[in-house]
């Protein structure tokens, strides 16, 4: 194996040194490019498949290193973070011999390995389905049904939606320069709506600038609509649409093959549910190919019937609740379920208790606006 190596090394090596790229017409030059960038996976397979070995075998630790990740870092020159990818990709190609196949004939690149690993891992019976697109498809394209896939093999729809929204969180602070930075995660369709805000912004400065004749890079306007979302609200009214599959909203889950998809981007049908009360969505329901658009007077509040939601519950309608600020309308009945936006099925609740309802199964108990939330498995509703 070693003299193998070497064989190859001297090959590459040479070759490298005697390449002179303006001797070569166009043609010439894609071809080889094309042959190298095969190589170049190879090459990407032998090195995880090698590292793998270094891991088990805890070799590592000779060089006082302090993980696997660290030794293959510091060796290939890459960062710790790309070289645990890697050693998770081929971790998880231990039990998807068809991709492991793939990679290691240099038909996948590490990238492509790594999203086929992490998807068919959750959903072993989607492994072929994905090496095809791999084959016909962009990265971009392959990532897009890889997160489809995820989206279907979630076991459990309303624990995803719960994991979304409870793992939300913001960060700020500052550069060492006194930049100012943010990471921002968000469950998608808080993300949708922020960003019909920041796109309508992003389209305005675009235009803006284009007339006056400016150009900078496309980061730097998305960091000036960015600013101006926040500092001045939305300049245009928010949507979002949702696309989804009309059986699975009274379901519940999609099945294989189904989608529900805010901007394109699978989310749980719990979400969705929540989101049908909401009038700045556009619901496109599919039932096989045909699409219908849910009627939009089910789903708007009338203005009249918020004027009276907001004189009765002037706080949170739950007993135990005296918040009196951001107070959601919510729908008793769910509009998944049949509930109209009327006043026999309408109350004002807080953001707090409102994701309660959504996401953590608190019930609604009671009578038409003398209610209550009570927890999911609560053995004394009042
Ligand atoms: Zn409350």
């Amino acid at each position: 194996m070693f003299a193998l190596a070497t064989r190859a090394a001297q090959a590459l090596e040479k070759m490298s040194c005697e390449l002179e790229p303006e001797l070569l017409d166009g043609r010439d030059a894609a071809r080889l490019l094309e042959m190298v960038a095969r190589w170049e996976k190879v090459c990407a397979s032998l090195r995880a498949r090698l590292a793998r070995r270094v891991d088990e075998t805890k070799v590592w630790r000779d060089g006082g290193h302090r993980s696997a990740a660290h030794f293959v870092a510091e060796t290939a020159g890459t960062t710790v973070g790309a070289a645990a990818r890697a050693l998770e990709t081929v971790r998880a190609l231990e039990e998807l011999p068809e991709t492991a196949e793939a990679f290691r004939a240099g038909e996948l690149s590490e990238t492509q390995a790594a999203e086929i690993a992490s998807a068919a891992s959750e959903d072993p019976g989607a492994e072929t389905a994905l090496l095809e697109t791999a084959a016909a498809t962009s990265v971009k394209g392959l990532r897009d049904r890889c997160r489809q896939v995820r989206a279907g093999a979630q076991p459990d729809d309303e624990a995803w939606a719960r994991h979304l929204h409870v793992s939300r969180r913001a960060n700020r602070w500052r550069d060492n320069d006194g930049a100012w930075r943010a990471d921002i995660r968000l469950s998608p369709d808080a993300g949708a709506r922020v960003d019909s805000a920041w796109d309508a912004h992003l389209d305005r400065i675009f235009a803006e600038a284009r007339r006056a004749g400016h150009r900078e890079p496309r980061h730097a306007y998305e960091a000036d609509a960015f600013v101006a979302s926040v500092t001045e609200g939305p300049c245009k009214p928010i949507e979002a649409r949702l696309e989804v599959t009309a059986a699975a909203l009274p379901r519940g889950h999609t099945e294989p093959g189904e989608r529900c998809e805010i901007a394109g981007s699978p989310i749980p049908v719990t979400t969705a549910r929540a989101l049908l009360a909401d009038s700045r969505v556009t619901v496109l329901a599919r039932d096989g190919n045909d699409v219908t658009e849910i009627s939009e007077p089910t789903r708007t509040i009338p203005a009249r019937l918020r004027r009276q939601l907001e004189a009765r519950y002037p706080t949170c309608g739950v007993k135990t609740c005296a918040n009196d600020r951001f107070l959601e309308i919510d729908h008793v009945v769910p509009v998944a379920e049949g509930g109209r936006s009327k006043w026999a099925n309408a109350w004002r609740i807080c953001p707090h208790h409102h994701h309660l309802k959504t996401y953590f199964g608190w019930k609604v108990v009671g009578t038409t606006h003398d209610w209550d939330l009570v927890p999911p498995d609560d053995p004394d509703p009042p």
